[in-house]
């Protein structure tokens, strides 16, 4: 069904567009080329678009496939942004070797985009008349905050949606959260000679750490997830103190805890004051404060949900063997369609390097994809055929 050379020479295009995301690294363009370049494709399709400009520079773009009523509503779902290109050769080369196509950005998730694009052009080419409508989003922001799929969700909604992210073509049904927590333990500035006057924050928080690498040891055994793994923690960032000859009056730590489907932000709150509250037990000179500052929820769909089933019996169909069900240990925009209470799923191409210095999608398994999608539009939202 799908237009082999169509989606290859798309996914050498896209990838040819620069569309490093401006939070992560501030001379990246953001999305407005590629949200232009979708949109022309689209126009060249004549598929109804929307183009939503959330911020300078930062674009999503909707294509709706309007069904004939009577049938379900899909979203297939792509983000068009790409993480940094420090330490790359050529990133925006596009060069195809064999059945590997190279670039920032073709695995994670360029390919995908063109799969989608591919999709659209079967139908089109095909005159199928689907019954439910089929939404098509490219979205901006997935790699920093996410505020593509945040605006997404506000105007609009669906019975279900495939997030198109690496997969190698297995199926995802879950995926880990994270909460980013400020830590800071308050101490007493003194002149380093006064002992009896001081209070160091520094040393507090040695004592924090401690209970928390204890935590950090316990998390992974205790909290476990048949698809996404184990919980765990790590504290990335740390700072205290003023100057060489003076106790420290603060210390900051950020703590950066993963989730599994299940825990919540509360719990982990819980979790990270009780080992405050039993520091302040053991030694009432210390204090410390705990702030919640990011949190992005976990993400489970059931196995059973008519999405899952469709996209699992597609991908068997078109591949030949049931794909593996698994979970990703990292977070995507999935959580943020969950929440909305549009069931999603994660099923995307194969590839490899994703966020290093080679990254690259196998070509084969883009036009897989695309067929696997294609069946999957068409037995979910059905057809008047
Ligand atoms: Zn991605």
């Amino acid at each position: 069904m799908i237009d082999t050379t169509f989606t290859t020479q798309t996914i050498q295009k896209l990838v040819q567009i620069n569309s490093v995301n401006p939070g992560l690294d501030p001379e990246g363009p953001g999305e407005e080329e590629i949200a232009g370049f979708i949109c022309d494709t689209l126009s060249e399709l004549s598929i109804p678009f929307e183009k939503d400009i959330l911020a300078p520079g930062r674009v999503n773009v909707t294509a709706l496939i309007k069904g004939s009523g009577g049938g379900k509503s899909l979203m297939l779902n792509a983000h068009t942004d790409t993480v940094g290109v420090a330490g790359m050769n050529d990133p925006f080369s596009g060069r195809i070797e064999g059945n590997r196509l190279y670039g920032r950005g073709s695995y994670d998730m360029k390919g995908s985009i063109a799969a989608i694009l591919g999709v659209a052009k079967a139908l089109k080419a095909n005159d199928v008349k689907l019954k439910g409508d089929l939404i098509l989003s490219f979205v901006a922001d997935e790699e920093h905050e996410s505020i593509g799929a945040q605006a997404l969700v506000k105007n609009l909604t669906a019975d279900a949606a495939i997030v198109t992210e690496p997969t190698d073509l297995n199926l995802c049904l879950a995926h880990r959260g994270f909460g980013i927590f400020k830590i800071t333990t308050e101490g007493k500035t003194a002149h380093g000679g006064r002992h009896k006057h001081g209070i160091d924050a520094n040393m507090h928080m040695g004592l924090m750490l401690a209970e928390l690498h204890k935590l950090s040891q316990r998390l992974p055994e205790e909290n476990t997830h048949p698809l996404c793994g184990q919980a765990s923690l790590h504290v990335p960032l740390i700072s205290g103190g003023r100057s060489l000859f003076v106790y420290s009056n603060s210390c900051t730590i950020h703590a950066e805890r993963r989730t599994i489907p299940g825990e919540t932000l509360e719990d982990v709150q819980t979790e990270l004051q009780s080992v405050i509250d039993k520091l302040t037990s053991q030694n009432p000179r210390f204090r410390a404060t705990l702030e919640p500052e990011i949190w992005r929820s976990p993400y489970e769909v059931d196995a059973s949900s008519t999405i899952a089933a469709t996209t699992k019996k597609a991908a068997s169909d078109i591949t030949g063997k049931s794909p593996e069900i698994i979970g990703h240990t990292w977070w995507e925009d999935s959580a943020i369609f969950g929440e909305a209470g549009i069931e999603t799923v994660i099923l995307g191409p194969a590839g490899g390097g994703i966020h290093e210095d080679v990254e690259w999608v196998e070509l084969d398994s883009v036009h897989m994809l695309g067929e696997i999608l294609y069946r999957t539009v068409t037995d979910f939202c059905g057809t008047n055929d």
